[in-house]
């Protein structure tokens, strides 16, 4: 038998997040995942500006950064007829190198220590693994099967086997279970949860059954006689598709709308491959490396994300139609969010009502995410494609500049989106404090950096060259602001006040002391009481009673 504090159940991108956010902070987990190894299929091809600052807090942005497309590789999203004809709409985005530099100087909605990276599943998966294997307490098994498990109030039982059943399970003894099993969740099913929202969505792409293929092919780029791009999108009447780029060279996840009366799951390499030249209008030699089906429309939420002492992740809590590519990013916050709480729990620093805050930070955030992506399908995939669009006349030309119109504007709603990535807010939550004052509102391409409690705590470059984010780390920190002129030390009393009441708890308060000119403007208040997962829990100018904040954003009030 096993006895371990949590197990998680399923090693995506969210399970292995969890790993990395528990072991981290030197809390026991096993993971186990059916699978021989990670994702060998690309599947989701972006990760967000918020997910690249959680990585950049763990210390690995940066090789997630050197992986994916070369550093000079343009990742640029643009839109054609097909894609050997017509361009109908781009929008020009960085290279993986320029991020880097650029993100030093930008402000407003982009004020942030990183920008996205567009980097294929595959290529993220392992990163994580590997840094999630380095911490001593965590287990990390592939190759392993959860079969079944039961909540004893006390404890979770389950029983894990080596997939393929012919060998004896194993039991674990579990304080707490997490299911991060994707779509398909045993987890979610064995609870008896379903989930709620906007499913079965038709449109003309982006809503209903899509042909996946994953292809080697080192011609593509010769072929399209256009600006490389990272997302190439076609739309025309015959076959809406997106082709993106998975290693800048050779390597593509192509996407295609499959039609009534198509029986895609039957189809062959060679109607790949016929898919594929349809939507290029144009041939090229190409390889198969895998083929699937998969169903685009979904908005769905799990009606609870939490049962007990079991709790949903990732898919396995809410599942997308990618546009946004915003599913594996929200599963990676849902790590974020329960993995200090779960440390949290384990070292005795919060009591076990704190986790209930896991489902009702997290389930709003899951609907408002999903409520996104489907309003940026219903942009893009019910714009209809009509045949003039491909027809070389005076009216075809017209009605390809009524989609250029359409579409140069739908890609900076889809992509340019620091209001969703960085917007997300818990305001509400019984944790945070709150101090009365309102947020800016929330809107997918805006993002007004607020030090209201609830949310992602404005970004700042320090004097020294250094991410305010870097000197917060992966604890609780209390960030103690003067002017530049003022006297240092400012808020002694209530510092110390604060640091005592978290080291009751058995909380290492950090005190980040900074005079940068303008922090404290942008902060509004001298004192900014920070959790391990980067969220403004409580700012002010004094903390007349300090024991009490600390007992409320750890959940001791619950
Ligand atoms: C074609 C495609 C394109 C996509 N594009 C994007 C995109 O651009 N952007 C985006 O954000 N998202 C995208 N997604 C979605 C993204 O891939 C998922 O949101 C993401 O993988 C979810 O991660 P997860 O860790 O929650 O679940 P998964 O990645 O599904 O991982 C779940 C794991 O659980 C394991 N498992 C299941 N049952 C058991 C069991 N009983 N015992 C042990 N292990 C088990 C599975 O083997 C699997 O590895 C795309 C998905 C697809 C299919």
């Amino acid at each position: 038998m096993i006895d371990i504090p949590v197990l998680i159940v399923g090693g995506g991108p969210s399970g292995l997040m969890l790993a990395n956010e528990l072991g981290a902070r030197q809390t026991p987990c096993l993971l186990v995942d059916a699978k021989p190894s990670t994702a060998f299929n690309p599947q989701a091809n972006a990760t967000q500006a918020r997910t690249m600052e959680h990585y950049r807090r763990h210390g690995f942005a940066h090789e997630i950064r050197a992986r994916g497309l070369p550093s000079d590789h343009p990742t640029d999203i643009a839109y054609f007829t097909r894609l050997c004809t017509y361009e109908l709409a781009r929008l020009s985005l960085p290279t993986a190198a320029q991020a880097v530099s650029n993100i030093r100087n930008m402000s407003g909605s982009w004020s942030a220590a990183e920008l996205p990276h567009r980097i294929s599943q595959k290529y993220v998966e392992p990163v994580m693994r590997r840094h999630a294997e380095k911490w001593p307490g965590v287990d990390i098994r592939f190759g392993w099967t959860l079969t079944r498990f039961q909540d004893q109030g006390t404890h979770v039982e389950a029983w894990i086997q080596p997939t393929g059943g012919s060998q004896p399970e194993v039991m674990v003894r579990a304080r707490h279970l997490v299911g991060a099993d994707g779509p398909r969740s045993g987890v979610r099913h064995q609870l008896g949860i379903g989930y709620e929202g906007a499913t079965g969505m038709k449109r003309g792409y982006m809503g209903g059954q899509m042909f996946a293929v994953y292809f080697r092919s080192p011609e593509v780029y010769a072929r399209i006689p256009h600006g490389r791009a990272w997302m190439y999108v076609a739309v025309n009447a015959e076959r809406r598709a997106l082709l993106a780029s998975v290693d800048g060279v050779s390597e593509f996840a192509f996407h295609a709308a499959i039609h009534e009366g198509e029986r895609a799951e039957e189809w062959t390499a060679a109607d790949a491959r016929r898919i594929v030249h349809q939507v290029m209008g144009c041939e090229i030699d190409m390889e198969v490396l895998s083929v699937q089906t998969w169903t685009a429309g979904h908005a769905l939420v799990a009606q609870s994300l939490a049962r007990g002492r079991v709790f949903l992740i990732g898919d396995a809590a809410h599942l997308f139609t990618p546009t946004g590519g915003l599913g594996y990013n929200t599963g990676v916050e849902d790590a974020v969010n329960l993995g200090w709480k779960l440390a949290a729990l384990h070292h005795g620093q919060a009591p076990e009502a704190l986790l209930g805050t896991y489902a009702s930070e997290r389930k709003p955030i899951a609907q408002r995410n999903t409520g996104y992506s489907r309003q940026f399908a219903d942009s893009v995939g019910l714009l209809p494609a009509t045949e003039l669009l491909e027809q070389d006349s005076p009216a075809g030309e017209a009605e390809r500049a009524r989609a250029s119109e359409h579409l140069n504007a739908h890609v900076r709603l889809e992509f340019n989106i620091p209001g969703v990535t960085f917007g997300g807010r818990y305001d509400g939550s019984p944790v945070i404090v709150s101090d009365g004052t309102t947020p800016p509102a929330d809107h997918p391409n805006v993002y007004q950096p607020t030090a209201t409690p609830g949310g992602r705590p404005p970004h700042a470059w320090l004097a020294d060259g250094q991410s305010l984010f870097d000197r917060l780390g992966l604890g609780w920190s209390l960030l103690v602001l003067s002017p530049p002129e003022g006297p240092h030390g400012s808020g002694d009393y209530e510092v110390t006040a604060l640091q005592a009441a978290a080291a009751s708890r058995g909380v290492a308060l950090q005190v980040v002391r900074l005079s940068e000119p303008g922090l404290l403007a942008l902060y509004e208040a001298p004192l900014t009481l920070i959790r391990p997962d980067h969220i403004v829990a409580w700012r002010g100018q004094h903390a007349n009673d300090a024991t009490a904040v600390i007992d409320q954003v750890l959940g001791w009030q619950l």
